[in-house]
């Protein structure tokens, strides 16, 4: 005991950077390494970045400074998209002594070995091009509701997002491969899988299909719940919503990317449907699930969208039975076609379009939540105790808070909301 290296991570960005990071840490814990807290002291500190966010490249640089001034000695490794996208800017950054691209990422514990502090910053990453092989990630322990990585990568080029540069070409486990995860979470005494994926409509890449992943799920006995985090509005087949009105597994919980209410615009970001299909899905849940949550992700600033765009978008989305929205403010990315539309719009009104949008959406969860006051509900309540409260979710997706009760942990319990 004592002997022990120890490794810390810290994870910024998406659901699918979480699982991956656990999966990270698993393989370094085989390898006899300790994990502790990123803000303790630890041997090697791990960041696992991310495109998506804004100043991905400040925050780093502020991550790397923290561990500098508490941990001059440690080893400071980089990976994650940032990583695959930008690694020299990474590299340049005082105290990075590794940076790993989306290839080398889980080998880590490889290139680990052969690390020294005080060596000019070792950079291990590929053409994004080259990078095919998947990996399967699953975050375990972390909390009750456990992301199960099953695709990656994305074939489309939507003109604002820099994730094919990220994470490669859209590549999937095979069925079999997810049922042996899930009976592994299974026996783990894991409740609620939440299906992971980059454009996680396309798994399969045409040999097999998300349907078919569903439905073999849902045969299965073992896992509770199971939510798809995020699916296409073109790739969200009649059959699939069907498939989860009839089953008891799959939660009454959809997440739809929109991004847009204006044709026109939705045409200048190369997305591959029209407002009017998005409509058709929304409508053919709520017909046969009725209590369905449905999270949309909207853009807001695209370049060229005028006042009437914007309006179009909030009309669309006002008429619309969904039940919150995730607005993200666009930001310009190097290498993206967005970058050659225009005109570009002011930050002020972008930020002033967010506020109306994330308004909308508190008035529509509100409007959801009520509609559910007195029923009662079945939720899953989540380990963390809070000032003597505990949390934990219905079916679909209303969030509970409760007195803790150490009985109820990872447990699903009759509700009334
Ligand atoms: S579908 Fe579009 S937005 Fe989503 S990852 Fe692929 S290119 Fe990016």
């Amino acid at each position: 005991m004592g002997s022990k290296k120890t490794v810390a991570f810290h994870t910024l960005g998406c659901k699918l950077n979480f699982s991956e990071t656990s999966t990270l840490s698993r393989m370094l814990e085989n390898e006899g390494f300790e994990k502790t807290a990123f803000e303790d002291h630890a041997d090697v500190y791990v960041i696992n970045t991310c495109s998506v966010t804004d100043n991905a490249d400040k925050e780093c640089r502020q991550l790397v400074r923290r561990i500098q001034r508490k941990a001059p000695e440690s080893l400071v490794v980089i990976t994650g998209c940032y990583a695959q996208l930008k690694p020299k800017e990474i590299a340049s950054i005082p105290g990075v002594d590794m940076v790993l691209g989306a290839a080398e990422k889980f080998n880590i514990a490889h290139h680990l070995k052969e690390l020294t502090k005080g060596d000019a910053t070792k950079i291990c990453s590929c053409d994004i091009e080259e990078v095919s092989g998947f990996h399967s990630s699953f975050s375990i322990n972390d909390r009750t509701r456990t992301f199960l990585k099953v695709q990656d990568g994305c074939d489309y080029n939507c003109s604002f997002c820099t994730i094919p540069m990220a994470r490669g070409k859209s590549r999937s486990d095979l069925i079999e491969g997810v049922v042996a995860n899930v009976n592994k979470l299974a026996a783990n005494g894991v409740k609620e899988i939440v299906l992971t994926g980059v454009n996680l409509g396309d798994f399969g890449e045409g040999k097999e299909n998300f349907y078919e992943l569903a439905s073999t799920l849902n045969k299965l006995e073992g896992i509770q719940r199971y939510r798809i985090s995020s699916i296409e509005p073109n790739l969200l087949t009649n059959s699939i919503i069907e498939l989860v009105a009839n089953s008891n597994t799959f939660m009454p919980h959809f997440h739809i990317p929109l991004q847009s209410g204006s044709n026109r615009i939705l045409g200048l970001m190369r997305r591959r449907y029209r407002r009017e299909l998005y409509a058709e899905r929304v409508k053919l849940i709520k017909t046969l699930m009725p209590h369905a949550a449905i999270g949309v992700d909207v853009i807001v600033g695209f370049p060229g969208e005028t006042n009437e765009d914007f309006q179009e978008t909030f009309d669309f989305l006002h008429e619309l039975d969904v039940t919150y929205l995730h607005v993200f403010t666009y930001s310009e990315r190097d290498n993206t076609h967005a970058l050659t539309l225009g005109p570009v719009v002011p930050v002020h009104v972008r930020h002033e379009r967010n506020k109306t949008l994330r308004n909308l959406s508190y008035m529509k969860q509100q409007y959801f939540n009520q509609q559910f006051a007195g029923e009662t509900r079945k939720v899953l309540f989540e380990e963390n105790e809070k000032n003597g409260m505990m949390e934990g979710y219905t079916d679909n997706y209303i969030k509970v808070v409760a007195p803790y009760k150490q009985e109820w942990v990872n447990n699903i319990i009759d509700w009334k909301l």
